[in-house]
């Protein structure tokens, strides 16, 4: 079971970034992460909190309004769930950043190694055709997958446990790689925790 987003007095509030507005430079810019998070994701707040009063899912987790809305309410309660495993899986850029332990190990049986995994997410999520997001997820047996997600999607609406995550967005990488969607995507991997990544895998 992965950890549940309440509601605070009938809102969602708008996620504490981890880090500083500048700590993830050059990888992804202040000015990005200040327009990604403080109007695209506020916006998504914002418009579910506004959907929910009547919708018969007030006082819910922010994961039982993504099992149980439709539409509108679906895409913007997704996307805040998405976006908050996106922003809080970051740190500062770290060469050679790689995960350890028993995810690590999880990702060299399921992928053969570490720059395997990391070839096929990429790819992914270069292929990714529009707009969505590229994950790693566990099943209940533990065992990884990787899917890609259109739009808003999130892998909990297919009973898996979402661990790590690429926003395919424009939005997410217009202002610093323009067109260069790969390139953005393979620079990801500098700014991974995977402290946070290994936590997740090992919730249950
Ligand atoms: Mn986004």
């Amino acid at each position: 079971m992965m950890k549940q987003t309440m509601p605070v007095e009938g809102k969602f509030e708008l996620m504490t970034l981890p880090y500083a507005p500048d700590a993830l430079e050059p990888i992804i810019s202040a000015n990005t992460l200040a327009f990604h998070h403080g109007k695209h994701l506020a916006a998504y707040v914002n418009n579910l909190n506004a959907a929910l009063p009547g919708s018969g899912l007030e006082g819910k987790a922010l994961e039982e309004v993504v099992l149980n809305a439709q539409g509108g309410m679906l895409n913007n309660a997704g996307q805040i769930l998405n976006h908050n495993l996106y922003f809080s899986q970051f740190m500062a850029p770290k060469a050679d950043n790689a995960p350890t332990g028993r995810l690590a190990q999880a990702i060299n049986e399921e992928f053969g190694s570490f720059e395997d995994f990391k070839k096929t997410f990429a790819g992914a999520g270069a292929t990714l055709f529009g707009s969505g997001w590229v994950w790693l997820s566990a099943d209940a047996n533990g065992n990884l997958r990787i899917s890609q997600e259109p739009n808003a999607a999130n892998p909990i609406q297919h009973g898996l446990r979402p661990l790590l995550t690429m926003d395919v967005w424009e939005h997410a990488y217009y202002p610093d790689y323009q067109n260069r969607r790969p390139d953005h995507l393979a620079a990801l991997w500098q700014i991974i925790d995977w402290d946070v990544v290994a936590a997740r895998y090992e919730e249950e």
